[in-house]
């Protein structure tokens, strides 16, 4: 078939004076290494456009970044609230629901796993260090390719499928995490103080996965288990691919239980 078309959701810095708006490489990289085509979304396409960007692509990253807002989740800013961005939320949170209406795959990764629970009826903590006393350390100072905290994930999950694994050492680079999990969620990945690190869709349901750390990072490492988490989405989009119909709004009932998930 045709390489799937893969939207990364991107962000808008300022280097050397000038903004500039992407996404780190690594997203890029990984994305290309297990087959399908990057196309970066920036968050400056105004909501109104979703439909059509989202024509244009087969599968969706949702990437890291800034906090989510917490008047998406009702609650007030902490003091830990760190940098919000405001309409990367209204883009990124559009492009989620809408994606999910169509029951298009969706990847989410480090800030992506929030917007999903945010987007989905969740919270979440809003800095782990002051809010959650006893956790281990989830900001590291350490390369990002290095693993430093275990995770262990739910036998039979797509977690684990993906990882091929019931438990993967990986790197982190949050100070939020999953507090509420939002309903029709199932939490697959656990760090050892019991901070969420992996949430996913029930079998039934679209495919949806999410982690809180960023396998993206180890695109470059010869045999990443992390690479199995994008090698998933690739497959479960050929695999609708070579089926009866692309991900439309009925392909939910019509691939049913049959749909593989690695
Ligand atoms: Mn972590």
């Amino acid at each position: 078939m045709n390489a799937p078309r893969i939207g990364i959701t991107g962000n808008v810095r300022t280097f050397s004076g000038a903004d500039r708006t992407g996404v780190n490489a690594a997203y890029v990289r990984a994305v290309l290494r297990a087959g399908g085509i990057p196309l970066i979304l920036s968050p400056l396409i105004a909501p109104a456009h979703t439909a059509r960007l989202l024509d244009a692509i087969d599968g969706l990253v949702l990437s890291g970044g800034e906090d989510v807002d917490p008047a998406h989740y009702g609650h007030v800013p902490h003091p830990g609230l760190g940098s919000v961005d405001p309409s990367r939320d209204a883009s990124e949170l559009a492009l989620f629901r809408e994606a999910r209406a169509r029951g298009m795959p969706v990847l989410a990764i480090c800030r992506g796993i929030q917007l999903v629970n945010v987007a989905l009826g969740g919270t979440l903590w809003q800095d782990i260090p002051s809010e959650r006393p006893g956790a281990i350390p989830h900001a590291q100072g350490a390369d990002r390719d290095q693993r430093t905290h275990p995770v262990e994930l739910t036998p039979g999950s797509r977690l684990a499928l993906a990882l091929g694994a019931t438990r993967c050492d990986v790197n982190s680079f949050h100070h939020q995490s999953i507090r509420d999990v939002a309903p029709g969620l199932l939490v697959t990945g656990v760090a050892p103080d019991g901070e969420i690190e992996g949430v996913e869709s029930p079998p039934e349901d679209a495919w949806l996965l999410a982690v809180q750390w960023h396998p993206e990072e180890f695109h470059h490492h010869g045999a990443a288990p992390d690479h199995g988490l994008f090698e998933a989405l690739l497959e479960e989009l050929r695999g609708r691919a070579s089926g009866t119909s692309p991900a439309t709004a009925n392909s939910r009932t019509e691939r049913g239980p049959a749909r593989s998930v690695r």
